[in-house]
């Protein structure tokens, strides 16, 4: 935990409790964030991706029960005043598609646009991630698509690790109720954040991490493509990974 946080303090112990009221609230039987990774990384080859996802141990949710507990998890975002960065947001911006996706996008942060409009990837880089999605034969509305702070960073800086710290219960009951076969992470903050490994994306891609029972893929983040078009490439083998 960042040193500014005080672990004494009343904040600290509200903010320990809330944590674990989502978390019941999303179904999870435990906090997993000292350990994220569930096995160790392997190299990239075409039997890896074979590796199905394990059975997961966790009851079934129909979709009626995943839309409800999306929509209370939303309402609880809409209200989230855990991280300074709340008072410069124009709206939170939670994420969408569908509730039993297999596939789940995290990516860092919401931008300008998103931040304008509340929903995820709909500037410049959200546009390419859509061609990304559509690149393996799915449609956006197939898949869903979240990011790691559900409020934008000033200057669409980079987040803070406490900003991370405190909005990823969010993320982890997003992805405990949709229940994805695979989570293709969207540049470093994403990875570091659900994987918990602080290093460069060209050291984590073209490897395949496990998150509980969930297989990761961490891929560039559609942004850094727009500034480097020529790693395309190497997105486009990511992807063929995802879509295995
Ligand atoms: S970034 Fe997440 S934890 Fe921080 S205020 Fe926004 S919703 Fe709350």
């Amino acid at each position: 935990m960042p040193p500014s946080q005080d672990f004494t303090g009343d904040r600290w112990i509200a903010q320990i409790r809330e944590h674990l009221r989502i978390a019941d609230r999303a179904g999870l039987e435990w906090i997993a964030r000292p350990a994220r990774i569930r096995e160790p990384a392997r190299p990239n080859t075409d039997l890896d991706v074979a590796t199905p996802a394990s059975a997961r141990p966790i009851p079934p949710l129909d979709v009626a029960d995943r839309v409800a507990a999306l929509a209370s998890l939303d309402d609880e975002v809409k209200r989230c005043t855990r991280c300074e960065i709340c008072h410069s947001r124009k709206q939170t911006v939670f994420g969408e598609g569908s509730p039993t996706a297999r596939l789940v996008f995290v990516g860092e942060a919401p931008g300008f646009e998103e931040d304008r409009t509340g929903r995820p990837f709909v500037g410049p880089a959200g546009q390419l991630l859509t061609k990304m999605i559509e690149a393996i034969r799915l449609k956006r509305e197939e898949v869903y698509i979240a990011n790691v702070l559900k409020c934008r960073p000033p200057n669409n800086r980079t987040p803070e690790q406490s900003e991370s710290d405190n909005c990823f219960p969010y993320l982890h009951a997003q992805i405990r109720t949709i229940r994805p076969e695979v989570i293709c992470t969207l540049g470093a903050p994403a990875a570091r954040a659900v994987l918990g490994l602080e290093k460069p994306v060209g050291q984590m891609r073209g490897r395949i991490f496990h998150f509980e029972d969930i297989t990761v893929v961490p891929t560039y983040h559609p942004a850094y493509l727009l500034r480097n078009p020529a790693d395309k490439v190497l997105v486009g083998k990511d992807l063929q990974v995802v879509a295995k």
